[in-house]
């Protein structure tokens, strides 16, 4: 089984490179924040609380994103594996992941880790917020506070992952597809 975890800060383009790694790979796509957009749009008490921070560019909390995991996990029990993407962003949910795939013996297999400049993140972020109309993409300060909740909540994950050999660090500059071949090309050497 292939469980990789798509990292890097808000606009490094992890949406756009799951979507490359799920073809070639044939593994199950979980993105956190495209389950609670769903939720928002579909209006749920969960969707309603979690706008509050996603508004604001804050996490949501972390037993919110963890259940989802969960019984996204158990919805799709015969998966070859998965694709984490914007998820685990903090210690405690990269340590509540470790315990769900313990159960089904099926451990992280690596941490694709995409660097991008930061005055790209805002760039890319800015243009995607123009065509998705996302609120949390057209607000610079917005983004900014996305950023830094990343460098202060997410960034410490690489010092989780570094010991056990799992963390990748790739290059997320360029075009989507010299992007894709790179982590194509890392992910087939784990
Ligand atoms: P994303 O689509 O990954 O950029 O996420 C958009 C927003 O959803 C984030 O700014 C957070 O407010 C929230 N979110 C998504 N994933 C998580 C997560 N794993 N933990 C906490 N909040 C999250």
């Amino acid at each position: 089984m292939l469980n990789l975890v798509l990292f890097g800060p808000p606009g490094a383009g992890k949406g756009t490179q799951a979507e490359f790694l799920i073809k070639a790979f044939d593994l199950v796509h979980i993105s956190t924040g495209d389950l609670l957009r769903a939720e928002i749009k579909a209006e749920t008490p969960l969707g309603v609380e979690a706008k509050k921070s996603m508004d604001k560019g804050n996490l949501v909390p972390d037993e919110v994103v963890v259940g989802m995991i969960k019984s996204k996990l158990e919805s799709n029990a015969k998966a070859k594996g998965f694709i984490f993407d914007g998820f685990p962003r903090t210690v405690a949910q990269a340590q509540a992941l470790d315990l769900l795939l313990e159960e089904n013996k099926t451990p992280i297999s690596g941490m694709l880790c995409l660097q991008v400049e930061k005055q790209e993140l805002v760039n890319r972020l800015l243009s995607r917020g123009k065509v998705s109309g996302r609120a949390d993409d057209q607000n610079e300060s917005i983004i900014e506070n996305r950023i830094v909740v990343y460098s202060e909540k997410t960034l410490p994950l690489v010092e989780y992952y570094e010991p056990f050999g799992k963390h990748c660090g790739i290059n997320g500059m360029g075009t989507p597809e010299e992007i894709a071949t790179r982590l194509k090309e890392v992910v087939e050497s784990l």
